[in-house]
């Protein structure tokens, strides 16, 4: 199968700096969306409270990344506050191919690689309503050590001007209310993929 598959028709692209509200979103959008399945990626980023292996991520170690990395086994990658990231190939062709429709929650440069092999995927940026919310929810969240909350903050006005100046999203939706916001991003799928 090529990883071009329909042009990645089906698949959906949610980025957003960190805080943003996108996991919320995706949560939303799967429970409403009976197509739709969820990307799990793998990371080598270390456990946060909540997460579920296998569930949120697949949690690896550096060298089984690069392992995986230099057999061709993702889709993209990136690396993100100094840990990697990546997308896993194979469930995203075979759930395209069945007909189903991919969520993935990825960051800016691996939206940039998706966007070239998959023209036809779906690309969707959540913005913050203001720069302070995106602060206090982070705070809230209490899940990052400070310098970690530290360095996710200060990547957020680098990743909003690429994701603006990209050219790589084809939509934009401001996170203020959260059901107002989950019924645009179900709209927007809905619309390019019936
Ligand atoms: P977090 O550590 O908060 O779960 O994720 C950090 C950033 O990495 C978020 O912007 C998230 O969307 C992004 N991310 C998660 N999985 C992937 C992936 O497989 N590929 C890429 N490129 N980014 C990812």
């Amino acid at each position: 199968m090529s990883s071009s598959a329909g042009g990645g028709r089906g698949l959906v692209i949610i980025s957003g700096p960190s805080g943003v509200g996108k996991s919320s979103i995706c949560n939303a959008v799967l429970e409403r969306e009976p197509r739709a399945v969820w990307s799990v990626s793998a990371t080598t980023r270390p456990m946060r409270p909540g997460d579920q292996a296998g569930v949120s991520y697949e949690f690896i170690d550096g060298d089984a990344f690069s392992r995986r990395e230099a057999g061709g086994q993702f889709l993209e990658t990136a690396v993100y506050c100094g840990y990697h990231y990546g997308t896993p190939r194979p469930p995203v062709e075979q759930a395209l191919a069945a007909g189903r429709i991919v969520i993935m929650e990825i960051e800016v440069q691996g939206a940039v690689q998706v966007a070239g092999k998959m023209p036809r995927s779906t690309r969707i940026f959540i913005l913050p309503p203001t720069a302070e919310s995106l602060r206090l929810r982070l705070e809230g969240r209490k899940s990052e050590r400070e310098e970690q909350l530290a360095a996710r903050l200060a990547k957020a006005d680098g990743e909003i001007a690429f994701a603006r100046d990209s050219g790589v999203y084809q939509h934009f939706v401001v996170n203020d209310d959260l059901e107002e916001s989950v019924l645009r991003v179900l709209d927007i799928i809905r619309r390019e993929t019936e």
